[in-house]
């Protein structure tokens, strides 16, 4: 149901970008995107090992990396953005969320362009190397032959559990070895693979919790833990602090704004589809809930970069609604 809604509000807006950028100046702004996991090529998607919802392979990262470059824009980092943006250009952010090992391919394509990405990670998979719960289900699922429309249902309720809550409801459903990554594909960095990473010059680390929290699930005392134990192992196994936070599927709070700051964040993301207005000063505005798009490898590459850069989006505003359904 949500992806019909959503495909029927698209194509408006894939025209009306098309005129907006034909006929107006696009806005100065900063966009910000959100990718998770990297496939190597086109076979991989088919071996259903994840959920390849809001996945690209690495030649779409690629197209949609050139597209962004023709049209002027410039890549900058989480501490570019803590030094202030000035409104007299187009500002584009990367962000990869998770942990996923295959973020891998991106560096190639990140050192050829030399631009900065910031890499949220969730540091139990990493420590524990263990799958997402959302891949598990999925890949689970799909062998029982049960169609994507029921998946998403089930994933959407699991969505109102803490992630131990869902890993239990997993081991009882599939057993423990579920949690077990099967190859390359779905699995998170190694620590050892995440020093190295953590060392490249255009990769930035940031947290994403400790276990994928989606903190409003929990009680002030765990959302603390949750952001001080990732912040901590992060440090630990990279000697970097992070200074920015994506708030697992988006979800965030007054409460966990307030304690993301005193913990010494200062950008928080989230998956609200918008442009963030120029300037950007974090002492002026308040950066802890940037909007965020996502990239889908399902749907043409550059008809949503088309997309993200018109000032009139319908589909934004629905969009929007529909995170918080
Ligand atoms: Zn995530």
């Amino acid at each position: 149901m949500k992806k019909r809604i959503i495909s029927l509000v698209k194509l408006p807006d894939l025209i009306l970008s098309e005129i907006y950028l034909r006929f107006f100046q696009e806005k100065n702004s900063l966009i910000i995107f959100n990718l998770h996991g990297l496939f190597y090529n086109k076979k991989e998607i088919n071996q259903n090992l994840v959920d390849p919802q809001t996945w690209i392979t690495k030649d779409q990262f690629h197209h949609f990396i050139e597209y962004y470059l023709k049209q002027n824009y410039t890549f900058v980092s989480p501490n570019d953005i803590l030094n202030g943006l000035s409104n007299d250009k187009k500002y584009i952010m990367l962000t990869f969320d998770d942990g996923y090992y295959n973020n891998n391919y991106a560096l190639p394509i990140l050192k050829k362009y030399q631009i900065p990405a910031l890499f949220f990670i969730s540091t139990n998979h990493v420590k524990q190397n263990k799958c997402f719960w959302w891949d598990i289900l999925y890949r689970e699922r799909i062998k029982s032959r049960i169609s994507k429309k029921e998946i998403l249902y089930e994933q959407n309720l699991l969505k109102s559990k803490t992630s131990e809550e869902i890993e239990k409801y997993l081991i009882e459903k599939f057993g423990e070895e579920a949690l077990k990554p099967k190859s390359d594909i779905d699995r998170p960095f190694t620590k050892t693979e995440l020093k190295e990473f953590s060392k490249e010059k255009y990769v930035f680390l940031g947290n994403h919790t400790k276990n994928h929290a989606i903190l409003t699930n929990y009680s002030t005392n765990e959302i603390k833990s949750q952001i001080i134990d990732a912040q901590k192992y992060i440090y630990e196994i990279t000697g970097i602090t992070p200074i920015a936070i994506s708030y697992p599927n988006g979800n965030y709070s007054d409460e966990i704004i307030k304690i993301s700051k005193e913990i010494g964040i200062k950008l928080g993301i989230t998956t609200e589809y918008r442009k963030n207005k120029l300037p950007i000063d974090h002492k002026i505005n308040n950066c802890m809930y940037l909007g965020r798009f996502d990239l889908s490898g399902s749907n043409n590459i550059i008809n949503q970069c088309k997309l993200f850069r018109s000032d009139i989006l319908i589909y934004t505003r629905f969009q929007n609604f529909l995170n918080k359904t």
